[in-house]
């Protein structure tokens, strides 16, 4: 399958003291919270995480995978390294350092991850299953290209900016829209953009983003 990323997953490597940590976090119990025993050791696995998320933040724009709020410069925070398949179940453990089981996502969007188990998948027992996107009920942050499904659309007034998802006409859209809670995000913003109406007349952003809204077919 092609990767709808980039730069592609395909090409990215770790440097050998990098993948030698990982294999031995990979053969503890739990191998993302693994605290190897050398000093050289915690650096090569703290680069290895942090090349992790660059790569997908650079992957997405540096913008939440699944909700597409910017993360720039969000800094910890803000921004979880997310693992897709939960690393807290012994099936997906050996997943723990799988790139393509691995994205940047926002803290609200990870919060609704926690709670879900993998509930988004379809079959989580045939392993080759899991590496293709037609197993997952959401849009997956490697297999499936957000823009197919989604559209986020912002206007920024002054200092306020309000927010509208399009969602477009595929199960993956309203899946997502609904795993993610993304009437959240416009709720919040439309609340805002009312209370804008007092000071700007006949409210500008609602006008501007339903006009844009219109452009995308909703
Ligand atoms: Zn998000």
């Amino acid at each position: 399958m092609a990767d709808p990323y980039q730069p592609s997953l395909n090409d990215f490597a770790f440097e050998a003291d990098e993948i030698e940590v990982i294999n031995l976090a990979l053969a503890s119990e739990k191998p993302w919270d693994y605290v190897p025993e050398c000093d050289a050791g915690v650096a090569a696995l703290k680069n290895a995480k942090s090349k992790i998320l660059n790569l997908h933040l650079q992957r997405h724009g540096w913008t939440c995978c699944y909700c597409r709020t910017s993360l720039q410069g969000a800094g910890p925070f803000m921004t979880d390294r997310e693992h897709i398949l939960p690393k807290g179940k012994p099936v997906y453990k050996m997943l723990s350092y799988a790139l393509w089981n691995l994205a940047a996502a926002c803290k609200r969007c990870n919060m609704q991850f926690k709670r879900s188990g993998d509930s988004f998948v379809i079959n989580s027992e045939d392993h080759d299953a899991l590496m293709k996107s037609d197993n997952y009920l959401l849009i997956h942050p490697n297999f499936d290209l957000w823009d197919d499904h989604l559209t986020r659309l912002s206007v920024q007034v002054n200092a306020k900016t309000i927010v509208k998802i399009v969602c477009r006409d595929t199960d993956k859209a309203v899946y997502t829209h609904d795993f993610f809670h993304l009437e959240e995000l416009e709720i919040d913003s439309f609340d805002t953009a009312q209370g804008l109406e007092s000071e700007i007349e006949e409210s500008a952003a609602v006008i501007e983003l339903r006009k844009l809204a219109k452009v995308f077919g909703q």
